[in-house]
């Protein structure tokens, strides 16, 4: 029989996840069960990641994961395990399923039937984040050419696989056109690929906002994880509860099953929980490990149940609601109800095979990459930039490479600011090479050492690259 790893989590976690053990030992579900420890106590007892190694163990040897949520403790340098667990597995897919079940759930849009195809592994979730002066800290954003490519490739395939008719992509790139622009494009050339499947893309504050106003004018989204983790919560709210939404975490050879909503303190240990996230999870895994009848069977006494108007406080409404019920509550109605129908919701028809295989990407042939100069960060408490262009320009009036700019939180301040820009301590000066210049690294070596000789608090370097001739880094805001 195949063993799979469950972690019961924290708050509603073990309420949620018995109840969907409940259900899947009446169904007679053929799985072996090993039992891991995650979460707040590991965290508090010492784990810094909340996971000991002999729970990766687990995981690493059965390859599948059911999740429930956990407590990340606040504060204290603790790392989100979740995100910890989405990267360490390369799950880099993150597939969102959110429908709505009107009548019988309220919601203001009855055909909503969206799937958020999220980024798992990269984006701002890179965690990269350090102060550098006493005003500013930076987070760094990373977005890859083969991690875009595998999300955007695997929303087209699911959209294939699952008779989707339409991929929507929400990026940023009117603003970072380097890292949106990258996701932008590469959703450009794979939609390509895909001409029996439409296309589009939206900026995402107007896709956010359309997606909460006309949510059932999208099919499938994909997206980056930042916006990914934000646009899924708005869409299962939308379509009537957190409670009601199971995500899928896929990777190539493992896989995590987990309930979109976090650990719920506030209703912990009451008996009130909605189990139906971590649920449609499980359903999923089930799909995932070939157990197709037993998937069915339950997911089609689940419909049934909200159909029967058998319902937790999170989605009990009178005007469509016959009975309130507990967690464990509404795990007996689903039980009880195994092998029935819903008549009015759509009973669900099984995919021949849910597994949805990405080709492995080739990458590209390597540019021609050129350093033609480079940006110094400084930390300078003195809010004039006039008087720290003077002295970085006595400092290297010698060196083969000029300073050519200064922005101050990437507004330009010189030449010619403006007196109105705000400035804080955080200032980027840029050089570029002269044409006396060799154009090399060892030049920006010795630009440092004259730097660091004249007292100037460097902070952090970037080289400035063109890709085959093409200058590859911002512009300054209003250069
Ligand atoms: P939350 O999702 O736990 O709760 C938000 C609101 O939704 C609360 O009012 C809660 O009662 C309600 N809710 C959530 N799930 C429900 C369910 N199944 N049935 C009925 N009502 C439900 O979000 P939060 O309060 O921001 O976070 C609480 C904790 O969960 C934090 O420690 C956070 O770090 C953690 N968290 C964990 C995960 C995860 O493990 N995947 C995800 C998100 C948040």
């Amino acid at each position: 029989m195949k063993k799979i790893t469950i972690a019961k989590g924290d708050g509603i976690g073990p309420e949620i996840m018995d109840a969907v053990l409940d259900i899947f030992h009446a169904a007679q579900v053929p799985l072996e069960y090993e039992t891991i420890e995650i979460g707040e106590k590991v965290y508090l007892n010492g784990h810094a990641s909340g996971i000991s190694s002999s729970s990766w163990d687990s995981i690493l040897n059965n390859k599948i994961l059911l999740k429930a949520p956990i407590t990340t403790p606040q504060g204290g340098g603790y790392k989100s395990l979740n995100v910890t667990m989405r990267k360490a597995l390369g799950l880099f897919a993150n597939i969102r399923p959110t429908q709505s079940y009107f009548p019988f759930v309220a919601s203001n849009f009855p055909k909503m039937n969206v799937v958020i195809v999220r980024e798992n592994e990269e984006d701002l979730y890179a965690g990269i984040e350090h102060q550098q002066t006493d005003e500013v800290v930076q987070c760094l954003k990373l977005i890859s050419r083969p991690g875009s490519e595998k999300i955007i490739r695997y929303a087209f395939e699911y959209a294939k696989k699952y008779g989707r008719k339409k991929v929507t992509c929400f990026s940023k790139d009117n603003i970072m056109k380097q890292t949106d622009g990258l996701f932008h494009q590469i959703f450009k050339e794979i939609a390509a690929e895909y001409p029996e499947i439409q296309s589009n893309h939206m900026i995402i504050d107007i896709g956010a906002a359309r997606l909460a106003a006309k949510p059932e004018s999208f099919d499938v989204i994909v997206t980056s994880n930042l916006y990914g983790d934000i646009v899924s919560d708005i869409a299962a709210e939308v379509a009537g509860s957190v409670g009601l939404a199971g995500s899928v975490n896929i990777g190539t050879s493992c896989a995590m099953f987990e309930a979109i909503h976090g650990s719920a303190p506030d209703i912990a240990g009451q008996d009130k929980a909605n189990p139906s996230g971590l649920l449609q999870a499980a359903i999923a895994m089930l799909f995932h490990l070939g157990l197709a009848d037993e998937a069915s069977k339950i997911q089609n006494a689940w419909l049934k149940t909200i159909e029967d108007g058998i319902h937790t406080p999170d989605i009990y409404n009178e005007a469509t609601s016959k009975q309130l019920v507990g967690t464990k509550g509404f795990a007996q109605a689903i039980i009880a109800n195994l092998g029935q129908n819903p008549t009015q919701l759509q009973p669900i028809t099984p995919p021949k095979d849910a597994v949805i295989s990405i080709p492995i990407t080739t990458p590209k042939k390597p540019k021609v990459k050129s350093l033609v100069g480079v940006d110094i960060f400084v930390h300078q408490a003195n809010r004039n930039a006039d008087t720290l262009a003077l002295q970085l320009q006595q400092a290297t009036h010698e060196a083969g490479i000029q300073l050519k700019m200064i922005t101050n939180r990437g507004v330009k301040v010189w030449p010619n600011g403006l007196e109105e820009t705000f400035c804080t301590d955080h200032w980027r000066c840029r050089f570029e090479w002269t044409s006396q210049s060799n154009g090399n690294y060892q030049e920006v070596v010795s630009l440092l050492q004259t730097l660091y000789s004249n007292q100037i608090d460097v902070i952090k370097t970037e080289n400035l690259y063109a890709f085959d001739g093409v200058p590859m880094y911002s512009m300054g805001q209003g250069q």
